[in-house]
């Protein structure tokens, strides 16, 4: 039985004088994704071992999703003897059909056989013991590798995992999230690229309901998966919803609103030293994500707005959404504060002087204040 899990490392590889940080927090992430699961962490010549797993379904499901991990293996460990290898690559082939190659790396230069001299011999015993096998080396449907270091290690399947950088390596960055299916995606890319994430959240009770704000909780828990713990700010936004419909011009209520988003969130990532706002915007998706509406949004902050969807259409944002499983609760019927308060004719060349002008008629600043002073925060773990 296989108790071991190779996990590779990516783009870490790539890092130089720095790797040690990366390694690091890959390590540290790994350690917390894995807490409540027995096995232990090894970290040796650059590379993770995991052993000692009694649940290596469970394992396999958590470590493939910390970012930084590039794929996993499950390993046959065993002694660096010829018999002992070849017995275990029969085993290890066992439920294998089709075509194989063996692929030997020996790391271990006092190993009396070379690489390819491993590969013959390991090659011809497997053959041997399974006629139904063949051997295609240039593509294979199965690959036997045979690692020879400290001991000789024997992996037959490799198993691709989210890739991306360790969580905590690329700084803190403040998510924009909605109950909709763009957001949560957008958080996942910029959390994949090694950034911490805190979200806030915009909700306007009594027109959106409870069952709103669990919907949005529930999605920071599935980011949470893979971006480890991230804490939600939760805002009340009903007063300045109503005080933008009483007041200003239908057509500009939706650019209004997410300028007052913006303001807040910039407000709430300076308090929590984020660096940069993230949202779920697309060029075009809706009249307030034309250039001009994106463009108006931006003109009230002064920290980097990320992006991530700009250029992805709809249907490949869904896509994502169901690969990483948080579609299936993004599309939970309940209304957000977005689409209460639609303008029937939004604007889609709005200007930031116009709108400027309309927000003299608020208390913009009072209506801030007040939104910060109510903000309930919570705190998710995976
Ligand atoms: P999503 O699917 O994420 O809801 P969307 O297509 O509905 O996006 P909009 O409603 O125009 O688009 O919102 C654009 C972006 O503004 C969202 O991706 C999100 O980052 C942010 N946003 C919208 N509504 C809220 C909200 N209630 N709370 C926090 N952020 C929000
Ligand atoms: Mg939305």
């Amino acid at each position: 039985m296989k108790t071991v899990l190779l996990v590779r490392m990516g783009e870490i590889f790539l890092k130089g004088d720095n790797r040690n940080f990366f390694i690091k927090a890959l390590v540290r992430n790994l350690r917390k994704a894995l807490e409540g699961t027995d096995c232990t962490l090894e970290l040796t010549q650059g590379r993770i071992f995991l052993r000692d797993i009694r649940d290596m379904d469970e394992v396999i499901r958590r470590a493939t999703r910390v970012f930084g991990v590039h794929s996993v293996s499950p390993v046959v460990e065993c002694e660096k003897d010829m018999e002992v290898i070849c017995a275990r690559a029969i085993e290890l082939m066992e439920n294998c059909t089709g075509t194989f190659k063996c692929v030997a790396r020996r790391a271990d230069k006092r190993f009396p056989l070379d690489s390819m001299q491993i590969n013959e011999e390991v090659g011809y015993r497997v053959l041997s013991a399974h006629p139904g096998l063949k051997v295609d080396v240039h593509k294979p449907e199965h690959e036997l590798s045979i690692e020879i270091r400290e001991r000789a290690y024997l992996y037959v399947e490799k198993i691709p995992a989210v890739g991306g950088m360790p969580v905590g390596t690329g700084g803190k960055a403040m998510l924009l999230l909605s109950g909709g299916i763009d957001s949560p995606v957008a958080g996942y890319m910029i959390a994949k690229r090694g950034v911490q994430l805190h979200c806030i959240h915009y909700h306007s009770f009594p027109f959106t309901s409870e069952q709103a704000k669990q919907k949005v909780i529930d999605l920071a828990r599935l980011l949470s998966a893979y971006a480890g713990p991230i804490r939600l700010h939760i805002v009340p936004f009903t007063e300045i919803q109503q005080e933008l419909y009483q007041k200003c011009p239908d057509s500009q209520l939706t650019v209004l609103m997410r300028r007052f988003m913006m303001r807040i969130a910039e407000r709430v990532a300076r308090r929590t030293r984020c660096q940069a706002l993230v949202t779920g915007e697309s060029i075009g998706q809706v009249a307030s994500q034309t250039m001009d509406g994106l463009t108006c949004t931006n003109a009230v902050c002064s920290l980097p707005v990320f992006r991530p969807l700009i250029g992805f259409d709809k249907t490949e944002i869904m896509d994502y959404a169901e690969r990483i499983g948080t579609y299936e609760t993004s599309i939970l019927p309940y209304e957000d504060c977005c689409t209460i308060f639609t303008p029937r004719h939004p604007q889609t060349k709005p200007r930031v002087d116009q709108l400027e002008q309309s927000e003299t008629l608020l208390d913009g600043e009072a209506l801030i204040e007040r939104a910060l002073s109510g903000i309930e925060v919570v705190d998710i773990r995976p």
